[in-house]
């Protein structure tokens, strides 16, 4: 039985870093997390519910009625988000949610409640999240650490391809814009801000198919396993 790890891949904003975690969590037979749908699962929480960020920062515990958890639907081959039981799937991406997320996720309260979740589905191994600080924070020993970029323009071309392939109403230049002003407030914010771990393995996927990439990935992971 080859031993199990952890593997992290951090990056921007719609550079393909869900694409590449599921085909590695399904090659590998691993559990596949995103950590994004769980931030965009909150967001979608507050607004719901009318719920301020102050309010969050005064009162944390407010947190406590927020129950996020992933569902694999075996004909979709896909992991759907639920939220207090209800899948919010295609609510959590659309452009509302996209356009506040970053506020929410930069709060320390959110981020430390998450990141306990986080580091508990970690705890048996075997496991590929992506996200912003998983190479840093919630998996800073985590055996592999991808770290995606791309340009910024072939992101949005590829996002709005993927939301018109979802039916999500979407603009080819709002999304540039968010992708970029999420990119700033990522990297920027003053919590977990979007760094390279120094111990990061950069793919850069502009000029790379999906295959291409998954196959990368692949060979890493197993170069790292069979190094036990
Ligand atoms: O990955 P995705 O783009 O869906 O993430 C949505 C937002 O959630 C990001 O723009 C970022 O603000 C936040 N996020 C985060 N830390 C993570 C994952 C996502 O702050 N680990």
């Amino acid at each position: 039985m080859p031993r199990k790890i952890n593997i992290a891949i951090d990056g921007h904003s719609s550079c393909g870093k869900g694409t590449l975690a599921k085909n590695l969590a399904k090659d590998l037979g691993y559990l596949f997390i995103d950590s994004g749908a769980m931030y965009r699962a909150v967001t979608l929480y507050l607004i719901r519910n009318q719920i301020g960020l102050d309010e969050v920062h005064r009162d944390p515990s407010v947190l406590g009625n927020i129950a996020i958890h992933f569902e694999y639907d075996p004909e979709a081959g896909f992991f759907f988000t639920h939220l207090n039981g209800e899948n919010v799937e295609t609510l959590i991406r659309g452009m509302e949610i996209s356009s506040r997320v970053s506020e929410v996720s930069a709060l320390k309260e959110v981020r430390e409640f998450l990141v306990a979740q986080q580091q508990k589905i970690g705890e048996e191994k075997g496991v590929v999240m992506d996200g912003r600080d998983i190479g840093t924070v919630v998996f800073p020993d985590a055996e592999l650490k991808i770290f995606m970029t791309a340009e910024p323009d072939v992101r949005a071309r590829r996002r709005y391809l993927e939301l018109q392939e979802k039916g999500i109403p979407a603009d080819y230049d709002d999304i540039l814009h968010n992708i970029r002003e999420r990119d700033v407030m990522d990297s920027t914010r003053d919590i977990s801000p979007l760094v390279q771990a120094p111990d990061a393995i950069v793919l850069n996927n502009t000029d790379m198919t999906r295959e291409e990439q998954a196959q990368i990935a692949l060979t890493w992971a197993k170069g790292v396993i069979s190094m036990g």
